[in-house]
């Protein structure tokens, strides 16, 4: 159990009568080996240890031990982390137990496409899921054997549309500019996007990570600078230094960045509302509305102007 007496008020953090989120750490690492991710990293592995999962039965002894410690009501868990869903028999055995301690709590969670299958959807829907994030990272085979996360396409397609049907949250995440990546396996992301159902897509600029086979090919490659200071790492990341490792040329890049993100965060925005309604997160549909990337950059360009 994390140190949760150590916060002053706890209250705080739940500011909402009866419908708060409660985030969870649900796992420690991952058992795969993304070329890209963190989790590759020997240190990463070495330091924080061998993959674990928890067991439903010690998540709900956390949301009871914190309901019992505020006054306003938890209504939903996050068990979102590197990698929840590690199995099906895992995911019976946490459905079975959050229908018998806790049947009216919504959960969240995340895991791989290639572990999911359609009865596992069907368990999430009876179950009360209401979110869960899976990453498919590029639409080209070939940069998904590149980076050793080998998903089928079309098999996502079926699980994408049976979750979307589920009026289940699906977020999907992907990468641009992949080491190697040439603008055709570009737009096989792109084409892949537009295709497959979801409820929001997170894609981003790969960005270095120190330790993995990516970061480790970049450097090869001189693709990277390397810093001495730690702090110095902070600058490394999408829209501030941008680093572009691929084959694409750095303004075709970012102008389909920008481009697939105009129109996924419109799509997000709408998609968030109509699950902040439908799940009765009004404070949350409420904060959204009035605190949005759009509305943000509305403000910064009328500063901008003096107004
Ligand atoms: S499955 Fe996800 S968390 Fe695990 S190594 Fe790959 S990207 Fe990282």
């Amino acid at each position: 159990m994390p140190a949760w007496d150590l916060f002053k008020n706890l209250n705080e953090y739940f500011p909402s009568k009866d419908n708060n989120i409660l985030p969870v750490i649900s796992s420690r690492g991952c058992p795969f080996k993304c070329a890209f991710c963190h989790n590759a990293n020997v240190n990463v592995r070495k330091y924080l240890g061998p993959y674990r999962v928890t067991s439903a039965n010690r998540i709900i002894d956390e949301y009871e031990f914190i309901q019992s410690k505020i006054k306003n009501k938890i209504g939903m868990i996050n068990a979102d982390s590197d990698y929840h869903l590690v199995s099906k028999d895992y995911l019976r055995n946490w459905c079975e137990t959050m229908k018998k301690r806790a049947p009216n709590i919504k959960w969240g969670t995340c895991g791989r496409y290639s572990s999911m299958d359609l009865e596992m959807v069907e368990m999430l829907k009876k179950s009360n899921c209401v979110e869960i994030n899976l990453g498919v990272e590029s639409g080209s085979k070939r940069i998904q054997e590149f980076n050793c996360k080998v998903i089928d396409l079309k098999k996502a397609m079926i699980i994408g549309r049976a979750l979307t049907k589920s009026k289940i949250f699906l977020i999907n995440t992907y990468i641009l500019g992949h080491p190697t990546e040439t603008l055709d396996d570009l737009k096989q992301t792109i084409r892949y996007i537009r295709k497959i159902p979801a409820s929001s897509n997170i894609v981003q600029i790969y960005r270095p990570i120190p330790g993995t086979p990516y970061y480790e090919l970049s450097v090869k490659e001189s693709k990277i600078q390397l810093f001495n200071k730690l702090e110095d790492w902070g600058t490394q990341g999408t829209l501030r230094d941008n680093i572009n490792v691929s084959q694409i040329p750095d303004r075709t890049l970012v102008r389909y960045f920008f481009i697939i993100n105009f129109i996924e965060q419109w799509k997000e925005l709408y998609n968030r509302q109509k699950y902040n309604l439908r799940n009765r997160f009004y404070r949350d549909f409420w904060y959204t509305f009035v605190s949005n990337r759009f509305i943000k950059k509305l403000k910064e360009i009328l500063e901008s102007y003096g107004l």
